[in-house]
């Protein structure tokens, strides 16, 4: 069976490393690589402390988060390095004591499900030095030990380099040409449509309508000779701004979230400055960074917020996901893994009908 990936993101980047453990599928990857959502991203894994209401949508975040145990086993059973994902905890912030103390209840509750979530504790400024020296800026904050960050740029090229199949890097077409599904001059049996925000574009021309809108992202790398910032835990505070410390001195400060943007992907100095100045607030020794580089992706959201993947309607053998917003690189390889079980036909983790790709993608 020939199977096609069209979008080597973290989705289907985790579809084509899973296929490619099964004996007589032929996969190949195509991916032009622009603008990718997952390349840009923070890397935060830590969905247990969020107040969407959605329960499809948290149970979903929060077995994600679970599931890259079973990602980073299976990829260090094949040999590869997991660096990219690395538990270093996280601190939260919240201006009120009050929402600091019910946050920590909502945590505390949800551990009994997610134990991944680890130590919860209420710490003061001077016990998070300990851990992150030179932070400022709060007296007291919520760590939690289980909540990772990740490299995706890392994290994709080790799935890929897994899969070991073909990665045609360009932007390519899905044609219907008698009955036949025609990609590159190539004829498939099945499709993943793992293009992130550019569901849209690879739909329209088949004749669908596709709720999936862009939202432009981002954010700044600093890198620190004199620092070894590997075991930093991640700092969030209120609002758009977080600081994630990754290994070898780098230290990423984002993220934008930008609704008005399109598929614009230039920098904008005013608001990397902003977040840069927030910053400093928490961490002033961020302007003493030897160097800095800036990155910017486009994700893609739904009109209600909510991921969805499954069969696209009425082209059987051709499967998407999309609409994974703020928290993709969290739910990204548990989707792509589903994805991966509804093609072969297999059991899935997930109820895809709580995902229903039916109602963001019309005939
Ligand atoms: C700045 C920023 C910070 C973020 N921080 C976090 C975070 O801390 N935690 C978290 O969980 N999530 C985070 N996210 C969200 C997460 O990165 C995304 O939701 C997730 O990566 C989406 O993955 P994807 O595979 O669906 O799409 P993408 O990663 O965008 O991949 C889609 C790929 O398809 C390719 N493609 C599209 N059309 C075609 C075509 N016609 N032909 C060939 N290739 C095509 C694109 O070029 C792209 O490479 C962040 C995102 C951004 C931008």
């Amino acid at each position: 069976m020939k199977v096609a990936i069209i979008g080597g993101g973290i989705v289907g980047a985790t579809a084509a490393y899973y296929l490619s453990k099964e004996n007589d599928l032929d996969v190949t990857v195509f991916d032009s690589g622009h603008g990718q959502a997952t390349k840009a991203a923070a890397g935060i894994i830590s969905p247990w402390f969020s107040k969407r209401r959605n329960k499809a949508w948290y149970r979903m975040a929060r077995l994600g988060a679970d599931f890259y145990q079973t990602l980073v086993a299976d990829l260090k059973a094949d040999g590869f390095d997991t660096s990219f994902y690395q538990q270093s905890g996280i601190y939260l912030l919240k201006k009120k004591e009050k929402s600091l103390k019910d946050l920590l209840e909502l945590a505390q509750e949800r551990r009994q499900e997610s134990p991944l979530i680890g130590d919860l504790e209420l710490v003061a400024l001077e016990e998070a030095k300990k851990t992150f020296p030179d932070l400022q800026g709060f007296d007291q904050a919520i760590f939690a030990s289980g909540a990772a960050r990740v490299e995706g740029a890392e994290l994709t090229q080790t799935l890929l380099s897994a899969a070991a199949c073909p990665v045609i890097e360009k932007v390519v077409k899905l044609e219907l040409v008698d009955g036949a599904y025609l990609i590159d001059n190539q004829v498939f049996d099945k499709v993943i449509l793992a293009t992130g925000a550019w569901l849209p574009q690879m739909l329209s021309p088949l004749g669908y309508k596709v709720d999936v809108r862009p939202q432009k992202g981002q954010l700044t790398d600093y890198f620190f000779d004199d620092l070894e910032t590997s075991d930093y835990p991640v700092l969030m505070p209120e609002g758009e701004l977080d600081i994630i410390p990754f290994t070898a001195g780098k230290i990423s400060v984002g993220a934008s979230h930008e609704n008005d943007k399109g598929y614009d992907l230039t920098l904008d100095d005013a608001i990397l400055s902003g977040l840069e100045v927030e910053a400093q607030a928490f961490f002033p020794k961020i302007s003493e960074a030897n160097r800095k580089q800036h990155r910017v992706g486009t994700r893609a959201y739904t009109s209600d917020f909510s991921p969805f993947y499954g069969q696209v309607p009425d082209l059987s053998g051709v499967f998407a996901a999309s609409g994974l917003g703020s928290s993709g690189l969290t739910t990204g390889p548990l989707i792509g893994h589903n994805l991966v079980g509804l093609l072969l036909g297999k059991e899935t983790s997930l109820e895809t009908s709580d995902y229903p790709i039916e109602n963001y993608i019309e005939k």
